[in-house]
Parts: structure tokens; C-alpha cells; sequence
């Protein structure tokens, strides 16, 4: 399986240099050169997989390159993090099926990914006798589950941009509480957009990414999107089986359109999903574009479920490649038009096929809240703030033609004010974050500015 890039001028990229590379050298994201279809007798075939055996099965079609024994025990060290034996079980609550996918080291879903990555890269590095300087900005959860993939590895630097005071108190100390010396947290005076087109300026500096050997860890990264499609395979196998329904709905909480495009690759594969459901909150520009065709940018509105206030979504021009029939002009044009004015709109044939593929709802805080104190009320069980957005979207879309399943991103103890606000109590610890507020804690505070940050790295990179 080779990779090439949205815009057309990288081709021809084994997976093991796809991950290395990140974004790709002429500005655009990496993807396979075409995408495997799973015959119905195959997917019948994963229904009694356990997780490794199932991500064995999908990631071995892209990652062509790596002996399959070695891809086995990337693969097998990387879900054995996982504190539930099942990886990312689903669980049936009123009505809807909830795929937990928390049970990783930082409580979130993107240790699916991230754990993966980092084996990866210390395979990879090894391999080639090489090193790397890794530089990722989050709105909180990113920089913690990569942060958790590399501490400690062999041969990796770990830099990681986050908004300053606008990560929740809990993702702030899973991540500067982690002091082993190959991690750097940067809290930079800025929004979390801003933290996001910095590393973008640093990695389109192609001078300085290849003296510093830079590494991307965002979802930019086709590993991280990749290792995602793993759990919606997973997901409809255990919900068909229970039910006999071949079709279902994932109702996708969305902030960077990275989950959700995984969930469309998975599509893509033949994976019968009827629509994908795009739930964001109040900064709704990916709703509005499936729902109007409107993409345009405003302000970020900082909310509830932070780790969704976004407003630039960078696997966006992933989807764009696909809806634009492929055509990598085509993408450097529509790109090039959003650079220069922040906004695209869509005609209307593209439009019914935007609907053909996705269905969209903007759930506020104040529904967000009340949908965690309703479900707590009905079923005993605790929404964490950006799960809620996604079981409030599928609610309002009223689907009852196909079972539900709603990807809950986060243990609802990482978000504990906005759930204490909805059911008067704090959601129970899980052991992980035990005495983290009495760990020491390491981090440096930054200007919003690409000169200052890369003077900051390469002062710390030995
Ligand atoms: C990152 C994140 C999201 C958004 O996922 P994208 O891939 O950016 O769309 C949703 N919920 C939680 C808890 C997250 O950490």
C-alpha cells in the first residue's frame, strides 16, 4: 500500500515513511493510494476477533511494509494499556448503544490512537537508527495521550503546545505531571487554534523540520486515523451480532473532523453505516456545512466539551479529497480560496452527497448538561460532557430505522466540573488519576509566537 498527499505532488509513500512524515511536503495530508473494500463474507469473519486480532485485520492492509509478527506485538503491547479486557467495550444504555473508548491510560479516546503512534515511532526509529523531535498543539486530550505514548521511549522528544488555562484542570496535570525529561509541556497565551496553525508554520518550515528530524503526533497523522477505523469495525460487529441488524448509526462527537473521517474510511471499506452522525457543539462549523453547506470560520466559543472548540478541523481536506471525485487540483484550489477567505460554500450537488454520507446536529452547554443529568436520571450512567453532545445529536435526529452507537470520547472524571453541574456530584475517580493534583508538575508558559517556540526547541533538544 503506497500514500500521497490531498494536493497531488507527494506520491508513491510507504506507510512506514507516511508516518514519519506527517503532514505531507507540499502542504496536503496523507492517504492510501486507494482504499481496501471488505467482502461481506470478511466482515462476517470479525465478529469474533478480540480487539488486537481485529486491529491486526484492518491495520495490516495499510501497513503493508511491516512484518506481520512485528505488527502483531506493536499492536498487542499497545492495547494491553487498556484497562477493560475488551479494549473498547460497547455497552446498550435507554435505548443506545455507547462504544466506551476511555479505557485507555489518559481517559480519553485518543489513546486508541496514540499508543499505537508511539510504539510505531520507537519501532520505526530503532529501525533506521534515527531521532525525533515530536511537536503537537492540543485542546487537551491529544496532549496527554501522545504525551502518554512517548514518555519515557528511546531516542523521541515530546513538545506539546496547549492554550494556556483553557485545557480543563485534569487534562492540565495528566499532562505536565508527566516529568520524565523527553517531554516538554509549552502552555502558550493563546486559543488552541492558534497553537494549531503554529506547529503547522513550524512543519512547513521544511529546513527546520529536517534539521530537528520533526515528528507530528496531531491528527494530521494517517497512523492516528487509521488506528481509529479499528473500534468502528469493532463496534458494529458487537452491536450486528446482538441485534441481527447489518446497518447502524455511530453518532461521532466532533471538534477536528479526525474520528469521524476514520469512521468514513471505515465506510468506505464496505462497513455497512447508514450515516454518519456529526455532533459538535456551539462552534458548529462542520455542522453547518453538512447541514447548509456552509464552511466558514468564526469565533472559538469556549464550552463544555472543550476538546471541541474548534473552528479550523484539519482532516477536513481529507473528506474534500473524496468529495471532490479525488482530484487533487481541485483541493488546492478549495484550499486555497479558505486560506484567503476563511470561508467555502457548496453547491448543491455536492450537498446531497455530503448528506448522503453524514447527518449533523449543534448541541448547546445548557442541552449538553441536561442531556448528562437525563440520561444519569434514566439509566444510572454518566455522560461525559462531549459523549453528551453526540447522544443529544443522535436524540434530536430521532433515528429509530437502525441501532445507535455513540462514540463516548472520555471518562466523564476528566470533565468533573460540567458533570457535577448536571448531577450534583462528582463522578467516581477511576484509580489512573489518583493524588495527580499532589504529583510534581512541569511546564513552561510561552508567547502565541512561531519564533519563540522554535528558539524553545531548539535550545532543549540535546
Ligand atoms: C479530540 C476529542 C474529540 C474530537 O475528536 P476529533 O477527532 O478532533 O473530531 C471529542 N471528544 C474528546 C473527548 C476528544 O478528546
Amino acid at each position: 500500500m503506497k500514500y500521497m498527499s490531498t494536493r497531488g505532488e507527494v506520491r508513491g509513500i510507504p506507510f512506514k515513511d507516511a508516518v514519519m512524515m506527517g503532514l505531507a511536503e507540499d502542504g496536503g495530508l496523507l492517504l492510501p493510494e486507494e482504499i481496501p473494500v471488505l467482502a461481506d463474507h470478511e466482515l462476517d469473519a470479525l465478529a469474533d476477533l478480540t480487539y488486537p486480532e481485529l486491529a491486526f485485520q484492518i491495520i495490516s492492509r495499510y501497513a503493508t511494509d511491516i512484518p506481520a509478527a512485528d505488527l502483531k506485538e506493536l499492536i498487542d503491547r499497545s492495547y494491553a494499556s487498556f484497562t477493560h479486557p475488551a479494549v473498547t467495550p460497547v455497552v446498550k444504555k435507554d435505548g443506545v448503544y455507547i462504544l466506551e473508548l476511555f479505557h485507555g491510560p489518559t481517559l480519553a479516546f485518543k489513546d486508541v490512537a496514540l499508543q499505537l503512534l508511539g510504539n510505531l515511532f520507537e519501532y520505526l526509529l530503532a529501525e533506521r537508527g534515527e531521532k525525533m523531535n515530536i511537536i503537537g498543539a492540543t485542546s487537551g486530550d491529544t496532549g496527554s495521550a501522545a504525551i502518554y505514548g512517548v514518555r519515557g521511549k528511546q531516542n523521541i522528544n515530546i513538545f506539546i503546545l496547549h492554550p494556556l488555562k483553557k485545557v480543563s484542570p485534569i487534562q492540565e496535570l495528566q499532562m505536565t505531571t508527566v516529568t520524565e525529561e523527553n517531554v516538554f509541556n509549552l502552555a502558550v497565551d493563546g486559543t488552541f487554534d492558534d497553537c494549531q496553525s503554529i506547529v503547522k508554520q513550524i512543519f512547513n518550515d521544511l529546513e527546520f523540520k529536517r534539521e530537528f528530524a520533526l515528528g507530528a503526533v496531531n491528527s494530521i497523522n494517517w497512523a492516528r486515523v487509521l488506528a481509529q477505523v479499528v473500534y468502528y469495525f469493532y463496534a458494529w460487529a458487537q452491536v450486528s451480532k446482538e441485534t441481527g441488524e447489518r446497518e447502524v448509526y455511530f453518532s461521532v462527537p466532533t471538534g477536528n473532523f479526525g474520528d469521524i473521517f476514520a469512521g468514513y474510511i471505515a465506510k468506505r471499506m464496505g462497513l455497512p453505516i447508514r450515516r454518519l452522525v456529526l455532533a459538535t457543539n456551539a462552534n458548529d462549523i462542520l455542522s453547518r456545512f453538512i447541514t447548509a453547506g456552509d464552511y466558514s470560520i468564526s469565533e472559538v466559543n469556549p464550552t463544555y466539551s472543550p476538546s471541541m472548540d474548534i473552528q479550523i478541523a484539519s482532516n477536513f481536506e481529507r473528506y474534500l479529497f473524496y468529495l471532490y471525485d479525488e482530484n487533487p487540483g481541485m483541493v488546492r484550489n478549495v484550499m486555497a480560496t479558505f486560506q484567503e477567505s476563511g470561508a467555502l460554500q457548496f453547491p448543491q450537488p455536492l450537498k446531497y452527497r455530503i448528506a448522503d454520507e453524514f447527518l449533523a446536529a449543534t448541541v448547546n452547554d445548557e442541552r449538553t448538561v441536561e442531556t448528562i443529568r437525563s440520561f444519569h436520571a434514566e439509566t444510572g450512567y454518566t455522560l461525559d460532557p462531549h459523549t453528551a453532545v453526540g447522544v443529544c445529536a443522535a436524540r434530536d435526529l430521532q433515528l429509530d430505522d437502525a441501532p445507535v452507537i455513540c462514540l463516548a470520547t472520555a471518562h466523564p472524571a476528566k470533565f468533573d466540573q460540567a458533570v457535577e453541574k448536571a448531577i450534583g456530584q462528582k463522578p467516581q475517580r477511576p484509580a489512573s488519576l489518583d493524588g495527580i493534583e499532589d504529583k510534581p508538575a512541569r511546564c513552561s508558559v510561552i508567547e502565541a509566537d512561531e519564533v519563540a517556540i522554535k528558539a524553545y526547541v531548539e535550545e532543549h533538544v540535546d
